[in-house]
């Protein structure tokens, strides 16, 4: 690959702060990012994420802390003196340039000559596929192919590195798990390093080698995928990552690991990393997948069904307590509104936290 991405081996975050008056929207954030990974940045919205690239990127001053590219300090830097590649939700393309124009936008400015700009807009235009589209306007275009675009614009700079803020946000369902894709494929072939922003945990999930979980501000957890869909440290995290039943109750005992809560008299047992007093509240965490339809006794919970949609191979069902608690559910069978049921939560992927969300 001809494109040469500028090399350096790592960013690094160090208490970086951003006050907008007297909201906190980061509150020193550290996070160092090695050279070729993909970092998902990933929270509710409001938790900053934007904030922190446009901190990275320049666009946004922080009123704290401070940004390095190794030894370098980058965050007195203004946007183009840093230099890196910046993909948004919107595309942001020139509407009246045309495709070889909007990728060659940066390079005219940097007074790149002429006949290395187009064997790097060639380059790019290949990098995205998106030969024999160069004379296009972006009005002629799809929302994946000004993207596509979009991308490769912020790369055919060769910037150290490549920031994205929910770039697939406006396209189709469909087009976004193919542009997904798109991006892991453009990033390892470039052995690019890429900040990614996204509210999507199956994005995040399937792209990065990272994700930095954020909330009000803060660095809630950082983790592989793995990591943190399996080990999710806070009941906010887990939440994230699919637990969509947080069942609140009384701890009764706990050891190795293990804990065993009082929900509505019901005994449900699951893992903690947590040590939890008994007798105080504690949450219980369990994705619908590992909720099903099952026996009385151990890990039961007794319940009257509500919904269950039809999803292809399985039913997803909503269903309540007699205390109120609503439950999501997988079944393999239709089971009708108003059927009471155990419902069984899988012990080894049923979580534990002492804290709410
Ligand atoms: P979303 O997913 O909705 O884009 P986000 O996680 O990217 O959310 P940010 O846009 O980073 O969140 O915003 C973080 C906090 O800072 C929010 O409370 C937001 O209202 C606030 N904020 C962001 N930009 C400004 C601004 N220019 N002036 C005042 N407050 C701001």
């Amino acid at each position: 690959m001809a494109i040469a991405l500028s090399q350096f081996n790592e960013v690094r975050l160090d208490r970086v702060s951003r006050d907008f008056g007297a909201l906190n929207a980061l509150r020193e954030i550290n996070l160092t990012i090695q050279r070729g990974e993909f970092i998902a940045l990933l929270g509710p919205s409001g938790c900053g994420k934007s904030t922190t690239l446009n901190c990275i990127a320049g666009l946004l001053p922080v009123t704290g802390g401070a940004i390095w590219l190794d030894k370098s300090r980058v965050d007195t830097l203004k946007p183009e003196e840093r230099g890196f590649g910046m993909v948004f939700q919107n595309y942001a393309l020139f509407p009246h340039l045309n495709v070889r124009q909007n990728i060659g936008f940066g390079l005219k400015m940097r007074g790149t000559p002429k006949a290395e700009m187009e064997r790097k807009i060639d380059e790019a235009l290949n990098l995205v596929r998106l030969q024999g589209q160069g004379h296009k306007l972006p009005g002629q275009l799809s929302g994946g192919q000004q993207q596509r675009v979009a991308i490769a614009r912020a790369i055919v700079i060769e910037p150290p590195l490549v920031l994205m803020d929910e770039p697939l946000s406006n396209l189709d369902a469909k087009l976004r798990l193919e542009m997904r894709a798109e991006i892991r494929r453009i990033h390892n072939e470039l052995g690019a390093t890429t900040i990614y922003v996204t509210h999507d945990q199956d994005e995040a999930l399937s792209l990065a080698d990272r994700i930095v979980v954020l909330r009000d501000g803060l660095v809630r957890q950082v983790g592989t995928p793995k990591e943190l869909y399996e080990a999710p440290e806070h009941l906010d995290v887990a939440d994230f990552m699919g637990f969509r039943n947080k069942l609140k109750g009384k701890l009764v005992a706990s050891s190795n690991g293990r804990a065993i809560v009082d929900v509505e008299g019901a005994r449900i047992s699951g893992r903690t990393r947590e040590t939890i007093p008994d007798g105080s509240t504690a949450y219980v965490a369990i994705r619908p997948d590992d909720l099903v339809i099952g026996e009385p006794g151990g890990n039961a919970l007794a319940v009257s069904v509500d919904t269950a949609e039809y999803r292809g191979r399985e039913f997803v069902g909503t269903a309540h307590t007699k205390g109120g608690l609503e439950l999501v559910f997988r079944s393999f069978q239709a089971v009708e509104p108003g059927t009471a049921v155990h419902l069984v939560a899988g012990e080894d992927n049923t979580l534990v936290f002492s804290e709410p969300v």
